[in-house]
């Protein structure tokens, strides 16, 4: 067997286990665009889900971080019972010091000759000025201005979402869903970190928040009276809810020794390194709240813009992962199951057609 043959055999040994539709590897050398495209699933509509733009370590990094979101996307659709598939896409390469109105440019070309089998939208790195860039050359774009009555920046509404969820959770917990009194500890205080710690705020929680960036820990401490928390130390917060706003894969064989709260509920993307992880947080008796079900806010905003977008109605929506949250619950409490797999299950019996 030759390298190339080889490399192509990798490839699709990495499309087979999770069932990947599609990926396609983008190019433009005049702007330097190196992107890719992973298409999950479109078994339930087409493959919406945002472009990041990051600066991976290697090629591998940047392909299992689209596999594995692309995945999570037809997942969070299906459980939330929209008519979406899965997918995503990354743009390799440094949002701030690389990313030009040229390469924007030529990514949304790639984008339009999937003639809508793949849609996208915002995510790291890439903002609603981008999404107008890209409009230029393709219609297949959600997240728009709402200048254009689009539904803009998603990440309100997944905050919302989570804040809701949240509730879920305490009702869970302790039987009531009031955050008066209850400590909240925040992992990243970015666009959807920001706006979930006001919430919180306003409704009576205790703030503990750490980000890399130390002026908006300052931010938040001037705001919310939150107290500020240095790299891992987030982790050991002996708290009501450690809610993880930054990175996927930090709940993970290292972190989840130090953990010190009754529940698990951020928006952060694939916050188990692995699934089994699941199973160890259920034995430690802290309820988990499985990301793609509590983070699908900015998505399920978004689907409302492909119709037509009114804000209330959007945001009524959002707040029904409430409801779809406590019967994962009480689904994992019936089967005596993790949380992540009860999830699992219900977005798995939307997408064989088992489920209305
Ligand atoms: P963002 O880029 O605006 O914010 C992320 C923040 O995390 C930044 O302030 C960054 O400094 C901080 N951070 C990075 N590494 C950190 C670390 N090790 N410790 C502490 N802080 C760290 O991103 P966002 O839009 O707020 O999204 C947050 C997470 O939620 C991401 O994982 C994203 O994929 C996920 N998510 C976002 C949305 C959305 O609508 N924006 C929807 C679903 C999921």
């Amino acid at each position: 067997m030759n390298n190339q043959d080889k490399i192509a055999i990798d490839l699709f040994e990495k499309m087979a286990p999770d069932g990947h539709e599609q990926v396609l590897f983008c190019s433009d050398p005049a702007s330097g665009l190196k992107a890719i495209i992973a298409i999950h699933n479109t078994s339930l509509g087409p493959a919406l889900g945002g472009c990041r733009m990051w600066p991976y370590q290697s090629f591998d990094a940047a392909l299992s971080d689209v596999m594995r979101l692309s995945r999570a996307m037809t997942y969070k659709a299906a459980v939330s019972h929209l008519s979406l598939g899965g997918g995503k896409s990354v743009i390799w390469g440094d949002s701030r010091t690389e990313k030009s109105k040229e390469m924007l440019l030529a990514f949304a070309q790639h984008v339009d000759a999937l003639s809508g089998r793949y849609i996208v939208a915002e995510d790291v790195g890439i903002g609603v000025p981008d999404i107008e860039v890209m409009q230029k050359v393709t219609s297949h774009v959600a997240g728009k201005p709402t200048k254009q009555g689009g539904s803009g920046d998603p990440s309100p509404a997944t905050a919302y979402g989570v804040f809701c969820s949240m509730r879920a959770c305490l009702e869970e917990v302790y039987g009531v869903d009031s955050f008066e009194g209850k400590r909240v500890a925040i992992q990243g205080l970015g666009k959807v970190g920001f706006a979930l710690a006001k919430r919180l705020h306003e409704a009576g929680a205790k703030l503990y928040v750490s980000d890399m960036d130390p002026e908006l820990m300052a931010k938040a401490g001037r705001a919310f009276d939150a107290d500020p928390i240095h790299g891992h130390e987030i982790y050991r917060v002996d708290c009501d809810i450690f809610a993880p706003c930054a990175l996927g894969g930090i709940i993970n064989e290292r972190s989840i020794s130090s953990l010190s709260c009754r529940i698990i509920a951020g928006a952060a993307n694939n916050q188990l390194a692995s699934s089994a992880l699941a199973e160890q947080l259920m034995d430690m008796d802290i309820l988990y709240a499985p990301d793609y079900v509590i983070n699908a806010g900015g998505l399920i905003n978004i689907y409302e813009e492909l119709n037509h977008y009114d804000e209330t109605q959007a945001y009524k929506r959002v707040s029904e992962i409430y409801g779809r949250l406590k019967a994962v619950f009480a689904l994992a409490k019936k089967e005596d199951i993790s949380t992540a797999e009860a999830a699992d299950q219900f977005a798995e019996a939307r997408l064989k057609g088992e489920a209305s």
